[in-house]
């Protein structure tokens, strides 16, 4: 009995971890599935951390929560995924083709940033991965060096207020306000958006804190408008509007990993593989999508988002389901925690909202100090130890927010 899961993100390690549960639980030592969990990184990418500073730090090595649950692991490329045959082809580190058959299969391949087709794409920066995200912080390391004839030295160009746009911005105009009073001059950020609202999708309850946060910290609003040129030292606005900036940074248009086009089944516009209420891609039952590259249905009629929030549970139950269909075991329908959203603002705080209709709950340095602790413990998963580890994997576990 093979189970392999693709991914080595929030969802594809609490899948992994949530299947050796099921097996530890339920089946005797000679009985459990095997579980193979194949990813292109040696490392559990802390993706909500990466418009912190040093983001080369925030990552955990997989073998250190895969190992002591007897999770093998294949670094490699998935490159094909033959759902007919059961088979997934990898391409190792140096090029090495191989072919990887399961039993059940957990698709837990994240997503990705989409960047524009403009002139000037190469310029723009973007933290969606650890290297991109360490692209631009050597950048703006480097900005202290720079010569002081350039306008636009320590001013950067956020295209997108949504949740990433948010936090990006709000940490760079402190960076930039930094290193520009070292150097006597002047810091701004400028964040734009297509939309006539800041923080579009993140409704109406927070956006007051949201927008006095942005006020207070100085960071300029361009609404309702976009980018159509970037260059190492400018950004043109689709209004014409110049802007002067050694830093443009993409943060809009997430889509789910293309492998979710080689399963046969529905998706949603943004490439997710819309799942049942166990979490299989109905058409291709042996096939189980999870985290980013799955729309699941929840409470409501709501359908969950691209989060670490979403992405671990889905992980778990899906985990759960993929061992237990093969062990006999009745599946368990998908239920995440109560919605929850904190928003990093930088030196104005965070805001802290709950329910789908994002109602505040706290705001300023409580929500601060509540937003720390999600980022530095409670999204981090146990290491080198069999028993922690196992217990977080278990559907049912909730974090304790004393
Ligand atoms: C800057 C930023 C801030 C965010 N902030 C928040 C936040 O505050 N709260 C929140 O809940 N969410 C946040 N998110 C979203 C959250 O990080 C994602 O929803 C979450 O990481 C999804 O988990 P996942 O396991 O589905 O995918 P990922 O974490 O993307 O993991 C995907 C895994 O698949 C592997 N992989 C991909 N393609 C292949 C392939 N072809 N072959 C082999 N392996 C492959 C990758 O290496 C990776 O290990 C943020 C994201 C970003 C980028």
């Amino acid at each position: 009995m093979e189970i392999l899961v693709i991914g080595g993100g929030f969802a594809g390690v609490w899948s992994a971890a949530a299947a050796a549960r099921v097996g530890r639980d339920h089946a005797s030592a000679g009985a459990r599935p095997h579980i193979t969990l194949v990813s292109d990184s040696d490392e559990m990418v802390i993706r909500p951390r990466l418009y912190e500073r040093d983001p080369v730090q925030m990552s955990v090595l997989l073998d250190r929560v895969l190992k002591p649950i007897g999770v093998e692991r294949v670094h490699a490329r998935v490159i094909d995924i033959d759902t007919a045959a059961r088979a997934v082809t990898v391409a190792d580190t140096m090029g090495q083709v191989r072919v990887l058959d399961y039993d059940r299969l957990v698709l837990a391949a994240g997503s990705q940033v989409l960047t524009p087709n403009i002139p000037g794409r190469e310029f723009l920066f973007n933290i969606d991965t650890i290297a991109a995200a360490d692209t631009l912080e050597q950048h703006v390391r480097k900005l202290a060096s720079v010569s002081d004839a350039h306008e636009g030295r320590f001013t950067a160009v956020v295209i997108g207020a949504g949740f990433t746009g948010l936090e990006i911005a709000t940490e760079l105009i402190g960076r930039l306000r930094e290193l520009a009073q070292a150097n006597s001059a002047h810091a701004r950020v400028i964040l734009v958006d297509r939309s006539t609202e800041v923080g579009p999708q993140l409704g109406e309850g927070p956006r007051p804190f949201i927008t006095s946060s942005l006020e207070q910290l100085g960071i300029e609003v361009r609404l309702g408008s976009g980018v159509s040129e970037v260059t190492d030292s400018q950004v043109r606005l689709i209004d014409g509007e110049v802007i002067a900036a050694s830093t443009t940074v993409w943060t809009v248009g997430m889509t789910a990993s293309p492998l979710t086009a080689m399963v046969p089944g529905d998706r949603d516009p943004i490439g997710r593989l819309i799942v049942d209420e166990y979490l299989r891609v109905p058409s291709t039952p042996d096939v189980y999508a999870a985290g980013d590259t799955a729309a699941a249905t929840v409470e409501d009629g709501h359908v969950t988002m691209q989060s670490c929030q979403h992405a671990t549970p889905l992980g778990k139950f899906a985990g759960y389901n993929v061992a237990a269909d093969l062990l006999g075991l009745p599946p368990v329908p998908f239920a995440p925690n109560p919605y929850v959203t904190c928003l990093d603002l930088g030196a104005a705080g965070a805001v802290l909202t709950t329910g789908w209709d994002r109602e505040v709950q706290m705001t300023g340095s409580e929500a601060k100090a509540f937003k720390h602790r999600i980022n530095t413990e409670w999204i981090y998963p146990p290491v080198d130890d069999e028993a922690a580890i196992l217990a977080q994997a278990d559907y049912l576990y909730t974090w304790s927010l004393d």
